[in-house]
This record gives C-alpha cells, structure tokens and sequence, in this order.
C-alpha cells in the first residue's frame, strides 16, 4: 500500500462547476482587485470571525505587510518561535529587522513564559506562530503584549479554524497572518494569502499597502507594493470556502483516530492536547524514539512520512550572522530529532490510517526492523 502525502490531485479532482466560474469571470476581464477578491475578502473575514479581510499574494507578505503597517524596519527587533517555517523569519528580516527567538513548548508553539525575557528597548512587535495547527498559548501571552504594548501578529498560516475557547486564530493579535498555497488547508491554485484585523486604521494602511499606497489612480499616499490577491485565485477560492470547516473537521476526526491507536505505542508520545485548545493539524505529528530509523521504515513501506523540521530555522546557514548556535533552544532542538509528521489530510481513507498505524506498530514490535 501506498500512503501519499500530498493530496492536490485529490482536492480540485471534482470541480466543473469551478470551471465554469472561472469561464464567467475571464470574460468580465475584471482582473484587478475585482469583484470576487472583494466576495472572497467578507466570506473570509466572516468565516474567522473578524471585521476585515484583506487579500495579498502570499501568506509572507501577509506577515510582512502587517509588520510593516506597524511601523518595523531597520534595527527593530521582533520576537518569534525558534522553530517555524522559514517565511515568517524571512518576513521579518526583509524589513531590515532582527529575529529574537523564543523556544518551543511540546504544542510545537512558542512557550510564553520565555517571551518576557526576550523583550529588549528595540522590540517592536511578537509573531507567535500557530505551528502545525495548534495555537500558541494567546490566554497568557495576550497580557504581555497589553502590559508591554508590543502589538501581536499571528502566523496563523497553519492553522486556518484553529481557536483557543472558540475564539479563532488570527482574532486574538493587531492582524492573523493567512497562507492560501496549495500546501494549505484552505488552498489556491497558486500563491496567495490574506489578512485579518479588527482595527480600522490597520485595514485601511493594509490596503493601501498591497496597492502600490495608491488611494485613487492618481495619488500615492504612502510608499506601498504589488501584493494583491490575484482575483482570479479568489474565484478559486469562493468555491472552496464552503468546505474550509468540513476539512477542519476531517483533519481533527483523523487525528483523534490516529491517537487512539498510537497513543498505545510506548515508544511513541502524543503531544498534550490541552483543553479548550481546537487544534485543526495542518501537520499531525508525534515524539518518537528511533525516529530517523522509523522514518526509514515508513517510506521502505510506501509510507510518506516527513520531519517539521530536521534543522530549525534558528540554526539554518542564512542566519549564522544572529550567532545562534545548538542548544540555544533545546526544545526545538530535541523537537528536530524526535518529531515525525504523519498525512493527515481531509483526502486520508480509514484504510491508509489503519495501514500507517500498523506498519508503525510493526516497527517496534519487531526488533530487527
Ligand atoms: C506557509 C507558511 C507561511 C508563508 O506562506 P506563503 O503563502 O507560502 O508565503 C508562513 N508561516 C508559516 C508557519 C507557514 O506555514
């Protein structure tokens, strides 16, 4: 048997009626920030549960954008999880702006008790990072930002419907930062991202800013970029909104079941599924002991199991001017050596599951695998 990892000629594999959307809209030649962008925008916004929407081509520039908005540039420093995907470090040092690194906790997110101690005079905004579809712990970290007046933007890139008591990622910072490439849970069919805010003020400079600063055809107002949602990649996206919840749901039911079983494997633990946490694994992953030779084995068995990441982001070559060496984080370091990533999608049958939990089993039980 064969457990793929990546699904995307599963998810458009049924869409006629998309084409036909899309036939519709070539023909209107309302190409730029048309009128589907602007559908897209108020269902997204309404789906998160947030006053705006505003749509930009990727979910780096999202963060990037948001940063901006709030003013960071050259010499400020920003504070995120040691452990993350490149985009949203990359985000921050295109500003000319200095990561400041916070370690993990086992939720894969940035443990907010280390958060105080990072804060400097040069501060100027927090990322935490929604990682692998948890939420980084925003009831304690919400406090800080307040009593240190250092705005939140969330990378809430992975965890599109993930919600700490129901309130959603990306409601809780100054903006939450959206991802919509195909690797996503709410996926395009290319680049493309989007931001949520409440705040009036940041909606309008958001606008603004992915639109050269342009107000009207005539009159730059402030110096921005070319970051708009591609309105044809809205229309894509309008025809999947309507089952971003079902994925959410699929996503948590198969992870639920994974855990039921592989929660049994002594060599094998799942991470803490705290309370009131809704947690929407864009990655599903577990500690694992062997791990490397367990990877070995599952791919050996058509299996294709990943690592989030084998190096994190803090010891990679491009940041070696920041001085970081390992052990500066030793959660994420330990994380890199013991995590493995399991396919986990809205696409995955009970029989793929059933088969992964048993070649993992087998694993263990027989020692000379
Ligand atoms: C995917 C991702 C991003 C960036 O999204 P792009 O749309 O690829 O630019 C940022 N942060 C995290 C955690 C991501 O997973």
């Amino acid at each position: 048997m064969k457990v793929r990892y990546s699904y995307l000629d599963q998810q458009f594999a049924h869409c006629d009626d998309l084409w036909n959307e899309l036939k519709k809209f070539v023909a209107t030649g309302d190409f730029t920030l048309g009128k589907p962008l602007v559908e897209f925008e108020e269902k997204f916004a309404a789906l998160i549960g947030s006053k705006y929407a505003i749509g930009v081509n990727s979910g780096t520039d999202a963060i990037k954008l948001s940063l901006k908005a709030l003013g960071v540039g050259f010499g400020d420093e920003v504070i995120t999880a040691a452990n993350t995907f490149v985009a949203t470090v990359g985000a921050i040092v295109e500003l000319g702006a200095k990561p400041v690194f916070v370690d993990c906790n086992d939720t894969f997110c940035m443990d907010v008790s280390l958060v105080e101690q990072a804060i400097t005079e040069r501060t100027k905004a927090i990322i935490p990072v929604h990682f692998t579809g948890y939420m980084t712990d925003m009831r304690r970290l919400m406090p800080l930002s307040e009593k240190h007046g250092l705005p939140l933007v969330e990378d809430a890139c992975q965890s599109i419907l993930g919600a700490i008591d129901n309130k959603n990622a990306g409601t809780w910072g100054i903006t939450g930062a959206f991802s919509l490439h195909p690797l996503k849970n709410l996926n395009v069919w290319s680049d493309g991202g989007i931001i949520v805010t409440n705040d009036d003020n940041m909606a309008k400079k958001l606008r603004l800013l992915r639109n050269h600063g342009l107000v009207d055809r005539d009159t730059v107002q402030i110096m921005g970029c070319n970051s708009r949602l591609d309105t044809i990649q809205a229309v894509v996206g309008n025809w999947l909104i309507p089952q971003t919840r079902d994925i959410a749901q699929r996503r948590m039911e198969n992870a639920n079941y994974y855990d039921s079983f592989l929660k049994k494997i002594p060599e094998l633990t799942i991470p803490p599924r705290p309370s009131g946490y809704r947690i929407v694994y864009h990655l599903y992953m577990v500690f694992a002991e062997r791990r490397d030779a367990l990877l070995e084995h599952c791919i050996k068995n058509g299996i294709e199991a990943k690592v989030h990441y084998p190096v994190p982001i803090y010891r990679q070559p491009a940041l070696n001017y920041l001085g970081h060496c390992e052990g500066d984080f030793p959660v994420s370091d330990r994380h890199a050596q013991n995590v493995i990533s399991f396919p986990c999608d809205q696409h995955l049958s009970k029989e793929e599951m059933d088969y992964v939990v048993r070649v993992v089993s087998d694993f263990y039980l027989n020692p000379r695998v």
